[in-house]
């Protein structure tokens, strides 16, 4: 990857990131139906590939480094296409190196910890990317729009007092002050959706039969609620944009275009946390020498030696099947070797030297 795609990414990304103590009003500050000049669908997804690209490599390296985790927290209303994006933006990494939770009306047994509990079991360990589909941010969204499941956490009088959404958004700073400096990178994308758009989704979600469970009553009453929902958007996102964990706004309404913007965000989260693949010193490579010449000497009669060393001393570039080669490089690879095998039939060379040569080069 150049650093000019890199840059880029930062490049478009940057319109969407709350600046850290800028006092926010969504309704003014983003606009859900933004596209950021994409005319054309098909121009976007090219950029979601190259998202999705990116972030399998980094993530490949992430797991291997093993020092540093992600937390990619995603809050938005119903039907904004939060399990559309997850599964999407994910779907090019390796499921080894991911987790994905998410968050309901908490527990009888949740409820009988500090509200912060579930989540802090939740996390992702080193090496990992884990998303929280809905967070602790709903502890000052939705439990301050309904101030009903405040009452159910049961907590002390001093601090359910009126500066209690205050006490939240410093614990939060806190919380992920802590955990990024233990090396657990956090990036939250509110994915912002706008009243008519979110009308015309549950209508769908009414009219398509196979779509119906997505859809409960409640969901479309909470529209009520609108006006105190943007608020408390606005003041989260206000309080809680920092330095160590910012806030990204993506616009919701098309859903493509949410996609890109969450696959580039997380992609530069990761280009940022810049994870390398463990290199290992020369005592240790002198060690592996060893070990290699123990194999070699282990070849079956008439088997090369080192059938993976052999086929990238023929300009193989990559192992055979694996490693990342570009996919051009592979074709191309896999070509040369099957030219290289009929050379080698024709030329009525030893048949069994032959099967071998392909063993290697179809592994
Ligand atoms: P869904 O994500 O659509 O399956 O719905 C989960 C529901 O759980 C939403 O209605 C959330 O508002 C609700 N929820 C999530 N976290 C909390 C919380 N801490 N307190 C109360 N309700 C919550
Ligand atoms: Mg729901």
């Amino acid at each position: 990857m150049t650093d000019d795609r890199l840059e880029r990414i930062a490049e478009f990304i940057a319109p969407l990131r709350v600046t850290p103590g800028a006092k926010v009003t969504l309704a003014r500050d983003f606009d859900p139906g933004e596209r950021a000049g994409f005319v054309r669908k098909k121009d976007g997804l090219e950029l979601l590939d190259r998202g999705i690209e990116l972030m399998s490599e980094y993530q490949a390296r992430l797991a291997a480094q093993d020092t540093y985790g992600l937390l990619v927290v995603l809050q938005a209303l119903d039907a904004a296409g939060k399990d559309g994006t997850i599964r999407h933006v994910m779907s090019g990494v390796n499921p080894q190196g991911v987790s994905v939770r998410s968050f309901k009306v908490p527990s009888a047994e949740e409820l009988d910890h500090d509200y912060l509990w579930r989540f802090a079991r939740a996390l992702p360990s080193r090496g990992e990317i884990g998303i929280f589909n809905r967070s602790y941010y709903e502890e000052v969204l939705v439990v301050r729009v309904h101030p009903e499941n405040l009452e159910r956490q049961r907590l002390p009088r001093s601090a359910r007092g009126r500066d209690v959404w205050r006490r939240r958004y410093r614990d939060i700073n806190d919380w992920e002050h802590y955990l990024t400096d233990n090396g657990f990178r956090i990036v939250k994308i509110l994915l912002n959706l706008s009243r008519e758009e979110q009308r015309v989704r549950f209508l769908r979600r009414i009219d398509l039969p196979d779509h119906n469970w997505k859809l409960s009553p409640a969901d479309a009453r909470e529209r009520d609620r609108w006006d105190d929902y943007q608020k408390a958007f606005s003041e989260m996102l206000s309080q809680t944009s920092t330095d160590w964990a910012p806030w990204y706004v993506v616009p919701g309404d098309r859903k493509w275009f949410a996609r890109i913007c969450a696959a580039a965000i997380i992609a530069n989260a990761l280009i940022e946390i810049d994870p390398r693949y463990p290199r290992v010193d020369a005592a240790q490579r002198a060690v592996l020498q060893q070990v290699k010449a123990e194999l070699e000497a282990q070849a079956p009669e008439g088997a090369a030696p080192d059938p993976f060393a052999a086929s990238r001393a023929a300009g193989d570039g990559d192992a055979p099947g694996r490693g990342k080669g570009g996919k051009k490089a592979k074709k191309a690879g896999k070509k040369a070797r099957k030219a290289e095998e009929r050379a080698r039939r024709e030329a009525g060379r030893h048949e069994a030297a032959a099967e071998t040569a392909a063993e290697g080069a179809g592994r």
